[in-house]
């Protein structure tokens, strides 16, 4: 797999572990760049699409709830763990905070 993750400052390739680690759980914890030490935040769009990737199922209540409870949630897990793997091939780094 072609890493499409690198330091903005550097160019140095970051890890997609590195990735999922940083930003999964938080969503705010910035990457640190192992070679110049920046700090690379996830960009808004960034942050919306997993927001709105994780919300996703809530519009779908009235079909999962047509599914038993194991499934219905069986069914939730798998997309979570779809949405989790698949941020980093989404997220857009940024240095500034702020922004
Ligand atoms: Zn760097």
């Amino acid at each position: 797999m072609v890493s499409n993750w690198k330091c903005i400052k550097c160019s140095s390739d970051i890890k997609y572990g590195a990735i999922l680690k940083s930003y999964i759980f938080t969503n705010t914890k910035p990457i640190k760049c192992n070679e110049c030490k920046s700090l690379l935040y996830a960009n808004k769009g960034s942050r919306l699409w997993l927001i709105l990737a994780i919300a996703l199922p809530m519009g779908f209540l009235d079909f999962l709830n047509s599914f038993p409870l194991i499934q219905r949630l069986s069914i939730w897990i798998i997309w979570l763990a779809l949405v989790v793997l698949t941020y980093p091939l989404v997220v857009k780094f940024r240095i500034d905070k702020e922004l």
